[in-house]
Parts: C-alpha cells; sequence; structure tokens
C-alpha cells in the first residue's frame, strides 16, 4: 500500500527495454542523437506545434527554475499559488535560476489561484514605479498541489488576466498527464491553446526513471534557453538515455495509458473513501481525513501515506495525502478500504 508519492513506484518494462535498446552502439552527445529527433518531432506533433522547442532535463524542479528563467527578468515578479511546488518545495532554485526574481504568492481554495486575487495583486503590482519588482510572469500547476484539476476555463481565466498584463505563463506539468486524461482535452488544448507559454512536462512521476521536457512554444526564446540550461549543468552528455525515456513514454500513447491507470486507482480510492474527502480529486492524488484510530491501524498494516501538515491534525482526527501511480494495484486500494472499513 505504497500512496506516499507516485515517485515510489518503478518503471514499465516498455521504458526499462528502450533504456536496454538505447545501449547499443554508439550515438551521438548532447541531445544531438537521433533519439531526441524522434522526441522533439512526437511533442511537436502531438502539441500540434511545429516550431515548439524541446530540452530534456532530469528533475522537475531543473525544469521549472529554467522555464521560469528563461520567461521572467532578474527583477521580475513570477504570481504563483501560495502552495506551488516552486513556492514550497524548490529550496530557492527559481530565485536563484532567475537571477533573484521574487515569487509573489497568489491564494485560492483547492490549490487553485483565484482569479480576482491575480487580478487584484497584478493591479497594485507598481509597474513602472523603480522601487517595485516587476510582474514577470504567471506560473500555473496543474494537477495542483492539492490533487485538483484546473479545467480549460479555468486556465483560461487565469492566463487572460496574465494576457492583459503582458505576462508569459508557465505550466507546472509535473502530472501534466494526468491533468490531460482527467479533463480529456488536447495537449494544445491545455497548453497554448489556453494562453500557456512553456510548459514542464512531467515524465518521471508518471513511469519515467528521470526525465521532464521543457517545452517552449515560441522558438524566439528556444535558444536562450539552450544555453540556460547549458549554464546550469543540466546537459547531459550521454543525452541518448534521457531520449530513451521519453521517447517511449510518449510511444503509442504510453504516457496516456499510465496516467489513465494512476487515475482509475485514484477514483477507487476516492470510492471507498465517501464524505472524507478535502478537496476535489483531479486526476491521481487525493487528501482525506480519517480517524485517528483509522491512520493508527494504517500504520500498523504498514500503508505509507504522508500526513498533511497544512490542515489540523488533532487527537481525533489526521490529514492524510494519498497519490497512486501507473503501477498501484487494485487489491492495494482494496486492502486500504478494508482497513478504513473495519477502524
Ligand atoms: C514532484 C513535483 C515537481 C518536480 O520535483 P523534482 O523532485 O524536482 O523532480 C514539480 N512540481 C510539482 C507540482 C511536483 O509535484
Amino acid at each position: 500500500m505504497y500512496f506516499a508519492s507516485d515517485n515510489t513506484s518503478g518503471i514499465p518494462a516498455t521504458i526499462m527495454d528502450a533504456m536496454v535498446r538505447a545501449n547499443h552502439g554508439y550515438a551521438s552527445g548532447y541531445g544531438t542523437d537521433a533519439l531526441m529527433d524522434k522526441v522533439r518531432a512526437r511533442i511537436r506533433t502531438l502539441f500540434e506545434a511545429p516550431e515548439a522547442e524541446v530540452l530534456l532535463v532530469t528533475t522537475g524542479t531543473a525544469a521549472n527554475a529554467l522555464a521560469l528563467a528563461t520567461v521572467c527578468p532578474p527583477w521580475g515578479a513570477v504570481y504563483c499559488h501560495t502552495l506551488a511546488h516552486i513556492e514550497v518545495d524548490e529550496c530557492g532554485a527559481p530565485e536563484f535560476y532567475t537571477g533573484g526574481a521574487k515569487l509573489v504568492q497568489v491564494s485560492g481554495t483547492e490549490g487553485k489561484i483565484n482569479p480576482d486575487a491575480l487580478a487584484d495583486t497584478l493591479t497594485r503590482a507598481g509597474r513602472g514605479v523603480v522601487h517595485n519588482v516587476q510582474p514577470g510572469c504567471l506560473s500555473l500547476t496543474n494537477l495542483t498541489e492539492c490533487g485538483t484539476c484546473y479545467s480549460l476555463a479555468e486556465i483560461h481565466a487565469l492566463t487572460d488576466i496574465a494576457c492583459a498584463h503582458g505576462l508569459p505563463v508557465h505550466l507546472d506539468g509535473a502530472r501534466f498527464a494526468n491533468a490531460l486524461v482527467a479533463e480529456g482535452c488536447t495537449p494544445a488544448d491545455m497548453t497554448w491553446r489556453a494562453g500557456v507559454d512553456i510548459l514542464s512536462l512531467g515524465g518521471t512521476k508518471n513511469g519515467c526513471i528521470g526525465v521532464e521536457a521543457l517545452v517552449i512554444f515560441d522558438p524566439a526564446r528556444a535558444w536562450e534557453m539552450q544555453l540556460r540550461r547549458k549554464r546550469a549543468g543540466h546537459l547531459w552528455s550521454k543525452h541518448r538515455f534521457l531520449s530513451a525515456q521519453m521517447a517511449a513514454w510518449l510511444e503509442d500513447d504510453l504516457w496516456l495509458d499510465l496516467a489513465r491507470h494512476a487515475n482509475a486507482m485514484a477514483a477507487r480510492l476516492e470510492a471507498g473513501l465517501q464524505g472524507r474527502l478535502m478537496f476535489t480529486r483531479g486526476g491521481n492524488m487525493l487528501f482525506a481525513t480519517l480517524p485517528r484510530a483509522t491512520h493508527e491501524a494504517l500504520q500498523k498494516a504498514e500503508a505509507q501515506y504522508f500526513l498533511w501538515p497544512d490542515h489540523q491534525n488533532d487527537a481525533d482526527s489526521v490529514s492524510v495525502r494519498l497519490v497512486t501511480s501507473w503501477c498501484t494495484t487494485e487489491a492495494e486500494i482494496d486492502s486500504f478500504l478494508a482497513i478504513v472499513g473495519q477502524a
């Protein structure tokens, strides 16, 4: 019963096989390998964006921080949700790679930025005042940190505001595939057609060993992004092994199948936790309030999950975060729910 994170899972055999296949003969380095050509072409087709540039890195933190550095100046403000990974979980990498841009938190329920709060923050931002950081970019996360999913309408509402203020938009898509299959739209619909300029497309949590694609829809910024990746030490030398993972992940829509499975397992968990959910489940992550006795019984059975510190954990109840993955089984869910039912 491993629900701590989707990164506790291994990788599907298809991706391991692709790594083994890539381990034959020679391939040129630094992203000039033939498999990378395949990845770039596939992402351009999938996103209906023939001009998009695609760069691979090995962590979501690097993808986010390099993306933000590419679209936001050092004196800029990055508007993000209070709970955003870039704000809470990246140890200052966005500030470091942007050369000092300021992260400005915007509130909103269920992990989603409230459009009125964003508009209000931007109105008071002090554009043109030399003493203030200047509006730099908007950063969204889908799925959100609360496991909810922005609908296309909700994304448009926020990117319209950003656009009215002349701001580029970054999307942290560590769980982009889960959001995409949940929303049932195309990759283009959830990105450039919805006003997103640059995407961190997460592979690791959804079945890869360690690879994330930076996708930039404006080719004019592509060269800068390449230089930033190299300067940051994130241009892999034996790059074919990054390409191989991403190519296999995207082939025959494996990435969507893996995400669909993870989401379906979370739906099964949700069905057994009726009335206990803290937020609306969007994909493969959910949050629930459990009686403390249930939590103790689950701990005894060695179920793995994190307590959610942002919510009150008292003598009677605890708040937990449960994440399913491409390899979660129905049996794991049913064992978990059986304990919940008994306790
Ligand atoms: C996991 C995650 C990332 C990437 O984290 P790394 O540990 O740096 O790979 C980025 N954003 C969100 C929302 C995440 O959940």
